[in-house]
């Protein structure tokens, strides 16, 4: 899958109107003028990890906890070569498996996630990751967000809004959310931005999160949401 093609730089929002009180504006307002900007500045943002079916996916998306995308797509190339269908990950040896993906961190458990998924893929899904939040939270350690990024990205299924790190962190720092835990994160998302937008929207919040409102430095001066934004992170 091809990176996004975004605009790393978008600096003072040219084609909108500064919005001098950012904190008076409903927040349904606000919100779309948020995912005005995003369109404008990510027109064609989507998932980093490298995959070329949902099995892929799946694996990358489990590989990615607590590791870069970048990581992630360093390690899957090679892996994705050798272990190709559901089966030729369940029946890894488990030992092998460990050391192949030793640089994501956190092998152990990911390798036991990655073989019991797929396993259960083997027995009960035909080998094919299941298109249904149901199916896929059934599958070991595949928690929501995972699936909301296997159904969203590998089959165009609006089943909710992915609340990874960058999302958490920028829910905050935009006021589109005051929650801490994803779940309560993703239902304040879901009331705000229109179904037709979820997939889309998690993809440009997750790059806008990495190429500008960085958690340590966020670029504010750079930034076509810095009207739009209070936060007490800002640096402008
Ligand atoms: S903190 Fe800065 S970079 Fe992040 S959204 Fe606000 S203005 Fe933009």
């Amino acid at each position: 899958m091809a990176e996004a093609a975004v605009h790393p730089k978008f600096p003072v929002p040219f084609r909108f109107t500064r919005v001098k009180h950012a904190r008076k504006l409903p927040i349904k307002i606000r919100a779309k003028k948020i995912l005005e900007r995003l369109e404008h500045a990510y027109p064609a943002a989507q998932c980093a990890l490298r995959h070329e079916n949902p099995l892929q996916l799946l694996v990358s998306t489990i590989l990615s906890a607590q590791c870069t995308d970048e990581r992630v797509n360093q390690v899957t190339q090679p892996l994705f070569q050798k272990y190709k269908t559901a089966a030729d990950f369940a029946y890894a040896d488990p030992r092998e498996f460990e050391k192949e993906i030793r640089p994501t961190g956190f092998f152990r458990a990911k390798t036991k996630s990655i073989l019991g998924a797929t396993k259960l893929l083997v027995e009960k899904f035909g080998g094919e990751a299941p298109r249904t939040m149901e199916g896929l939270l059934e599958l070991p350690g595949v928690a929501r967000k995972t699936a909301n990024v296997v159904l969203g990205t590998a089959f165009g299924i609006a089943s909710g809004v992915v609340v990874d790190t960058h999302v958490m962190r920028l829910s905050h720092r935009l006021d589109l959310s005051r929650e801490d835990d994803p779940k309560k994160i993703e239902r304040d998302l879901i009331q705000i931005v229109p179904k037709s937008k979820w997939i889309v929207f998690s993809h440009q919040l997750i790059w806008h999160g990495r190429l500008v409102c960085q958690a340590r430095k966020p670029k504010c001066p750079d930034c076509p949401l810095e009207d739009l934004c209070y936060s007490k992170d800002k640096t402008v």
